[in-house]
């Protein structure tokens, strides 16, 4: 049994007196943990520990900050099977995916780690002689990171990994269930020697803690991930306080499928994009447009693919598809299931897995017959079902692709390159595509979306590193 703790100031401390169990999602009648949830009062200790541990911190050179982060890393590697494990027993994702999740996890430690002896800022060259000019990045300060469920180790640590390696002290609050698996990371790094107040967790509701973290104490800056309307909220609070803030909240995301596309490759991808993580990704392809001429086609193919997909619980190797995460996550997305069963045609669905009345299982669905304004196609869903759109041409694909609040990812599937070159320029996504599936780009690679999906600043690669300092521009007389 994993109870879920905070570490503050390097201390381990269970916040009392309020518990709850937490179950395994692929077998509800299975208690992995209990989570303890924390008050107002262990957020303000967090930030304390942040404040007195950023004054070192932030002074130690990037070379140094850097082999920090290597120790983490090779950590965390030495502890990728425990971590995936738990994680996917705690929201469960199928083992596989979980396992290449936290190698992302390491690799982007080690991409970050590295970036502490890269040079930091460029020499202006000044008008006047004898006058050296130039610009450096700076620290901020203590960051507040929340993060959601559904990548429990990835996403955090292309927060953590980035503040830690400009210099912040990080106070870092994951969704209620994730804090299991968020507690297992901290003790891999806390074993990995990293001095204490640099990173601060704290595990609770966002409901109840989330005003302590933004309106009580004085963050120097907040990066979040989630939903759209925490997002917002968070902004709100932050544009009020004057603080730098970061928000990568829903998506939609289409793929485009052209009447010259490669079935036989593209359809995998399209399943792949739509049911892995059974569609719990911000990326995960939701709507599907599919020119006339291909269309019958294409539906053949997905309803074979569809129904050879594998669900099982989530510590099954062979599961191409676990349960979803959580009991309010099933009621969120049987009520648009429910919803395509009743106003659309379902034109494929998965078998219903074996083991369904003992865990959150919901097999894929595909469906078809709405029009573009239907929640169906305009709400995020955040679940294995996706909807169909047939269009004339490339001209209409387009059109409907960008019929969307939000812009996070898009692909295409064509062969024809004057068409993806204008759907790289034209479809209005953060991450666009061309023969591949919408997802995360490769860790090195800026990560973000444009209208409601994000705030518009980038996670991940170099675009990270300007998000977590403040440049100032510097100049001296000799
Ligand atoms: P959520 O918004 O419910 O929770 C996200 C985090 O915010 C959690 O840690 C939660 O405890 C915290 N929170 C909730 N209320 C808060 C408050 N009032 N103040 C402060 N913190 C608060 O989202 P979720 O259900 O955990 O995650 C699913 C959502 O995340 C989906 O909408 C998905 O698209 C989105 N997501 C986006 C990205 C991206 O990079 N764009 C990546 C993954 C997930």
């Amino acid at each position: 049994m994993v109870h879920s703790r905070n570490w503050i100031g390097g201390e381990w401390i269970t916040p009392a007196p309020d518990e709850l169990a937490v179950k395994n999602p692929s077998n509800i009648h299975e208690e992995i943990g209990v989570l303890h949830l924390s008050d107002a009062s262990h957020i303000a200790q967090a930030e304390q520990a942040a404040r007195a541990a950023y004054r070192s911190w932030s002074r130690l050179t990037g070379a140094a900050r850097g082999e920090h982060l290597y120790r983490m890393a090779a950590a965390l590697e030495s502890a990728s099977a425990d971590v995936a494990r738990l994680a996917s027993m705690e929201m469960g994702k199928p083992i596989t995916e979980m396992q290449g999740e936290v190698i992302r996890g390491v690799n982007l430690l080690r991409y970050y780690a590295a970036e502490g002896v890269r040079s930091n800022g460029v020499v202006i060259p000044a008008s006047e002689p004898n006058v050296l000019q130039h610009t450096k990045k700076v620290p901020l300060g203590v960051v507040g990171v929340i993060t959601p469920w559904n990548f429990p180790v990835a996403i955090p640590l292309w927060k953590i990994a980035p503040a830690l390696i400009c210099g912040n002290t990080v106070v870092w609050k994951p969704a209620e269930n994730a804090s299991l698996t968020a507690t297992l990371l901290c003790e891999v790094f806390a074993a990995a020697a990293l001095p204490p107040g640099v990173l601060n967790l704290v595990v609770g509701k966002g409901s109840r803690i989330g005003d302590a973290l933004l309106e009580q104490i004085s963050l120097d800056a907040v990066s979040f991930t989630g939903s759209t309307a925490t997002g917002t909220r968070i902004a709100q609070i932050c544009a009020k306080r004057n603080i730098k803030y970061q928000t990568e909240m829903g998506g939609k995301n289409a793929a485009v499928i052209l009447n010259d596309a490669d079935l036989e490759k593209t359809v995998p991808m399209i399943v792949s994009g739509a049911y892995r993580s059974a569609g719990q990704k911000c990326t995960a392809t939701s709507r599907i447009i599919i020119e006339s001429g291909i269309y019958d086609a294409f539906i053949e193919a997905m309803k074979k693919a569809i129904d050879g997909i594998k669900l099982a619980p989530s510590l099954d190797p062979s599961a191409y598809l676990g349960p979803v995460a959580s009991a309010s996550q099933y009621e969120a997305v049987m009520s648009y299931v429910k919803l395509a069963r009743d106003q659309a045609e379902i034109v494929a669905e998965g078998r219903s897995a074996e083991a369904n009345e003992e865990g959150y299982y919901i097999p894929p669905i595909a469906a078809a017959g709405v029009d573009p304004s239907h929640p169906l196609i305009q709400e995020e869903i955040f679940g294995p079902v996706t909807a169909m759109l047939k269009a004339a041409d490339f001209d209409e694909a387009i059109a409907l692709c960008n019929q969307s609040l939000y812009g996070l990812s898009a692909s295409l599937f064509t062969r024809d390159l004057s068409y993806a070159h204008r759907f790289l320029d034209d479809a209005q996504a953060g991450m666009v595509r061309v023969n591949q599936e919408t997802a995360g780009v490769e860790y090195q690679s800026p990560f973000g979306g444009l209208k409601l999906s994000s705030s518009h600043s980038r996670e991940q690669g170099q675009a990270a590193l300007d998000f977590y300092t403040e440049l100032k521009t510097c100049a001296i007389r000799y």
